[in-house]
């Protein structure tokens, strides 16, 4: 271990030490920190000084604040509050980061860069070159460690004080030692009521309990998403409150802006919003009533608010006179939630429209991370993924509103086809394949859906021969007339028809599929047919990019049978974020953006399939092992959409291939020729690599 003298080195320097004078913590962080952007300034952040005072308390043995980033909460509770024990209440201290790069990061470029800027902190520092290394700094009577979150970073060594960082990236199980907060302030018990323990953190999880409300009588509590949020629950939940200018009245500054804006619902922005009204929904919601009286107050007023505002703990109101009355709840953590809209260097508006890009960014591509991210980050909450928002809808009910409609028929609307392809072993042996029609801002319909079981081979009697995918290569062909190279017929009866522009097909499954499908993926691109079939794959990460082209290559790996050679593009699929994005959409009730149409054909067993799996925080799962081949092949269709970059497609000059019928160079008769293919000048990033 590379700890070891502090007790030797704490002899060494505490000549000339006097007793520290008593002054509370955030006045001794006012006088002793200075960053390299010069002196702390608790005028921005007014907000913190009751934290900070916390830090202090005997009552207590931890400090918990959750809240937006940039609020100087981790200026005031980690730089501030260590300059503030190196000057005034020297004891051992340790600052957990989330990593070891950022512990290291943290120590040589923004603690040194503190110790250089505040020349109090600076004198205390040990002049011996020993004592400053990156993970220990050697002060007057006390050692700065870095930590980060691992069994055994965290055991073995007492601190006085303890400082954990972005508490949200840690995970929530520490080399199955318990949790950071656990592991941490267990680091403090030896110096009893004179030992503390803070987290600060900006939230990053989500939740997925949709219907979780706080208790009436205790409104502060935050929604059940694990990670720092589980510890402000289990404190006293301090909301700040503003005083009305007008009436005089405290009111609360809930977390939620929705609350503070007077927002809709989320799920009613997400149908509402659009470009052109984005500058005007900014505008108009960038303000905030007093719930007593109604007196409005401008962003410019903040600064005269925060001043005057208080913080209360859950359970307790204010009185006009600034009397907290009630009774808070038995605890020894005290715990603080910030509203972003008193956050120091947030502005109203730039909240809302980050918040309404993301939602724009949303209705056009049903990618929700843009959402998450913001609601997290900007606005200091955990977040609810749409999947799991309002009420799901059975399989029944979906399909109540089917549309009559001609099976393998074009409805208008439609402006290119894809097909999905599930491959199926045993006894249901075969291909399941479904032809989605998509229109623009990726409203769905089902043109067709069909299991092959048949192959082309014929038995002794000279009945054709079910399907072995696994087997046989030639058994894959049937794909090409049935899927890749079919073209269906208009609804408008002029005779046109419109092709399958690409074939996305399940490649796992049964041994011997995966190496069959390669195959025939060879034997496609031989025929110049590649750019329109492309095999998919579950990608393992739930982080991994929706769709993400790679071609895998098992040589060397002797446990693979796959065939694969690096030869073969393979679609790695996010199916955790696709099927979000498809439960989403199955709540929009009215055709437009997103919006799956059904048609009055398909089987009561699509809709079940459709819904078989329920989404947890993990991820979907099935729990009751139903079929879901719909669902699956609904998931391909997104990833189809997604490669061929339609949620890149700017529909008011979309291309060729995605044009309205009568201008569609692909949509024509069959009797008429092939137009010469039409060049298209590709812009913008190709961030998912795919090449179709
Ligand atoms: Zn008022």
């Amino acid at each position: 271990m590379r700890y070891g003298s502090a007790a030797e080195v704490r002899r060494s320097v505490c000549e000339g030490f006097r007793p520290a004078e008593r002054i509370s913590v955030s006045e001794g962080i006012n006088r002793t920190l200075v960053t390299k952007d010069g002196p702390y300034s608790p005028e921005l952040s007014p907000y913190m000084a009751q934290p900070a005072d916390r830090l202090d308390s005997r009552k207590y043995r931890a400090v918990v604040f959750i809240g937006p980033g940039r609020c100087s909460k981790t200026a005031t509770l980690i730089d501030g509050w260590a300059v503030r024990n190196i000057r005034y209440a020297p004891g051992d201290m340790l600052i957990v980061q989330s990593s070891q790069d950022l512990a290291r990061y943290y120590s040589k470029q923004r603690f040194d860069k503190i110790i250089k800027a505040s020349p109090k902190v600076r004198e205390r520092l040990s002049t011996r070159r020993q004592d400053d290394n990156t993970y220990d700094k050697v002060f007057r009577n006390m050692v700065l460690a870095f930590g980060w979150p691992s069994g055994a970073q965290l055991s073995g060594r007492d601190f006085r004080y303890v400082a954990i960082t972005e508490y949200d990236l840690a995970a929530d199980d520490i080399d199955e030692e318990g949790s950071l907060f656990t592991l941490g302030s267990m680091r403090t018990q030896s110096y009893m009521s004179a030992g503390m323990t803070v987290v600060e953190t900006s939230i990053r999880r989500v939740y997925t309990d949709a219907q979780w409300r706080p208790k009436r009588e205790l409104p502060h509590e935050a929604p059940p998403a694990g990670g720092a949020t589980l510890l402000y629950n289990m404190g006293t939940r301090n909301w700040l409150y503003w005083q009305c200018r007008e009436c005089r009245e405290f009111y609360p500054l809930n977390p939620d802006v929705h609350v503070m804006f007077g927002l809709d619902p989320i799920e009613h922005l997400a149908n509402k919003l659009t470009a052109d009204t984005l500058e005007d929904w900014v505008r108009h919601h960038a303000c905030i009533a007093c719930p007593h009286c109604g007196a409005v107050a401008k962003e410019d007023q903040r600064r005269a608010l925060n001043k005057g505002a208080r913080w209360v703990p859950d359970g307790c109101r204010i009185t006009p006179d600034g009397e907290i009355i009630g009774e808070q709840r038995e605890t020894d953590i005290d715990s603080y939630q910030l509203s972003c809209v008193a956050a120091g260097y947030a502005h109203w508006p730039k909240l809302l429209r980050d918040y309404g890009v993301a939602i724009l960014e949303y209705q056009r591509t049903g990618l929700e991370t843009g959402i998450k991210e913001t609601v997290n980050l900007h606005q200091g909450r955990a977040y609810l993924p749409f999947a799991l928002q309002g009420k799901r809808k059975a399989g029944h009910e979906l399909q109540k509103r089917a549309e009559e409609q001609r099976q393998g028929y074009v409805p208008r609307g439609v402006r290119f086809l894809t097909a999905s392809v599930d491959v199926q072993a045993g006894k249901r042996a075969g291909f399941v394949v479904k032809v989605l029609g998509w229109g623009p801002h990726r409203e769905h319909w089902t043109i067709d859906r069909f299991h092959l079981r048949h192959s082309e081979r014929e038995g002794e009697d000279g009945q054709p021969l079910l399907l072995d995918p696994a087997g046989y290569v030639e058994d894959w062909q049937r794909l090409v007339e049935k899927a890749i190279q079919r073209r269906y017929p208009l609804e408008d009866g002029s005779g046109r028809t419109m092709p399958v522009r690409v074939t996305l097909c399940d490649s796992g499954g049964e041994d011997g599929v995966t190496s069959r499908a390669y195959e025939f993926w060879r034997q496609m691109a031989r025929e110049g047919m590649g750019h329109k079939f492309r095999l998919v794959k579950g990608a393992n990460s739930s982080n991994a990019p929706r769709v993400e082209e790679r071609r895998p290559d098992a040589r060397g790996n002797k446990q693979s049978n796959s065939g694969a050679t690096g030869d073969v593009p393979v679609l790695f699929i996010n199916t955790d974020q696709i099927k979000d994005t498809i439960a989403a959409d199955l709540k929009r009730e009215e055709p437009g953006p997103g919006f799956w149409h059904f048609a009055s054909w398909m089987p009561t067993s699509a809709f079940e399939e459709l819904t078989a799996e329920t989404r947890t925080a993990k991820g979907w799962v099935n729990a009751s092992k139903r079929h879901n081949e719909e669902l699956d092949l609904c998931v391909y269709g997104e990833a189809a959409w997604i490669a061929l970059q339609a949620d890149k497609i700017n529909w008011a000059n979309p291309p060729p291939w995605a044009r309205e019928w009568d201008e569609n160079p692909d949509v024509r008769r069959d009797d008429e020729e092939e137009p010469p293919p039409v060049r298209v000048l590709r812009r913008g990033n190709r961030t998912s690599g795919v090449q179709l």
